[in-house]
């Protein structure tokens, strides 16, 4: 057990002592670990929907479809924490939405709870937040907190006028958008220079692929730790949205490595391309992605290590694939269960592959779904 006290020292949002730093050697929320761990797909990982909320409407939200603007209780907190409390390897804990920090009462009765939870049992707690509202409400919590995940995907306040606010359905105009952008700086600097590890996700799609340097530049300006990079797949709001090609993706990630800032931890997660594949280009990507210092490929937590629990009406999801609905409900299952039950699924066991030596556990459906339609990744085999 690790405990942590409220202290007053110059940095009051740094981890416990005794907390292992988080960094490209020790990333708890890679499956690969607890596979390599325990010799199968092990649960340690449970992400919460704590609110169907949010401020902003951007144009490629991966849960966008489910948005709302007005939702009921949350489930009894004492069923979640038991919940949790079953399942015997956890290591981390992520809190998404929406915004999840949206309503105050949220950050009060349901955030703060489950991250002093989260540190008492020394689980590693994450927040996906767009911190563009009162800093109060991340000062908050953010002593408990052990990353603080940003979307960052602008180089000026016209890029997040264009895109935060593309499915509101009314008119936001620049001015109050430009004032959202710098609260958003302004509040991943300050949470920075307190000593919590701020990760900004940026993806790489039509909009930004050719501009990812200078979006670097601007999220090691804000001083976050960590720089997390995704394409973009279709999925809710982005479905409509132009893709780029695998090629496209490549040129993207190999000019962003060019042009990184190298103290900043590069983590690359659902890249298209994998060990096993042909193409000369994209072998050599991904050597440089595995030998440039402070920069990791994290496989994919969804439906390897992780599940999402819904928490108002409990159902357990586990993978962000349209295809597949809820599969239990925390009302009447452990996760564990649900998590075994998952593992043994024909869709599980489609994408079940490993090649250690490569540090690799498989795409994900959604990779596999817009690029490998028909690729049998059970019989192929990592060549390094
Ligand atoms: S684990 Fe699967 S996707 Fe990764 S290199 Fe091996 S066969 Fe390819």
């Amino acid at each position: 057990m690790q405990g942590f006290t409220a202290t007053t020292s110059p940095a009051p949002f740094a981890p416990p002592a005794g907390f292992t730093p988080l960094s490209p050697e020790y990333d708890p929320w890679d499956p690969i670990r607890s596979l390599r761990a325990y010799g199968r797909h092990a649960l340690t990982s449970v992400e919460f929907t704590t609110t169907h909320l949010c401020n902003m409407r951007c144009e490629h939200c991966a849960v966008g479809d489910s948005l709302a603007m007005t939702e009921g209780a949350h489930l009894p907190l004492d069923l979640i924490l038991r919940r949790l409390d079953e399942v015997e390897r956890l290591e981390t804990i992520s809190l998404t939405g929406g915004e999840p920090t949206f309503r105050e009462e949220t950050v009060k009765q349901v955030l703060l709870p489950l991250l002093r939870y989260a540190r008492s049992r020394g689980i590693r707690t994450q927040l996906n937040s767009n911190v563009t509202l009162d800093y109060a409400r991340y000062e908050l919590i953010a002593p408990y907190l052990d990353v603080m995940h940003i979307s960052f995907n602008y180089t000026e306040a016209a890029d997040f006028h264009g895109v935060g606010f593309a499915r509101t359905g009314r008119e936001v105009g620049l001015g109050a958008a430009t004032r959202m952008y710098e609260r958003m700086m302004d509040n991943a600097r300050r949470l920075a220079e307190g000593g919590l590890f701020v990760s900004a996700e940026s993806m790489i799609n039509f909009r930004t692929h050719e501009k990812m340097g200078d979006i670097h530049k601007l999220i090691a300006e804000m001083g976050c730790r960590r720089h997390e990079v995704h394409p973009m797949y279709p999925s809710s709001f982005a479905a409509n949205l132009p893709v780029l090609s695998k090629e496209q993706m490549r040129i993207a990630v190999d000019g962003l490595l060019d042009a990184r800032d190298p103290r900043i931890w590069m983590l690359f997660g659902t890249l298209p391309f994998y060990a096993c594949g042909g193409d000369p280009l994209e072998r050599q990507l991904l050597q440089r992605l595995r030998t440039e210092p402070n920069v990791t490929v994290r496989n994919d937590p969804d439906g390897r290590n992780r599940v999402n629990v819904n928490l108002f009406s409990g159902d357990v999801y586990v993978t962000d694939f349209a295809a597949v609905p809820p599969f239990g409900n925390v009302k009447t299952e452990k996760l564990d269960d649900v998590f075994d039950r998952w593992q043994a699924h024909e869709m599980q066991q489609r994408l079940n592959c490993h090649c250690d030596a490569a540090g690799c556990c498989g795409p994900n459906l959604l990779v596999t779904d817009m690029y490998y339609r028909d690729v049998d990744f059970t019989s192929r085999r990592a060549v390094l």
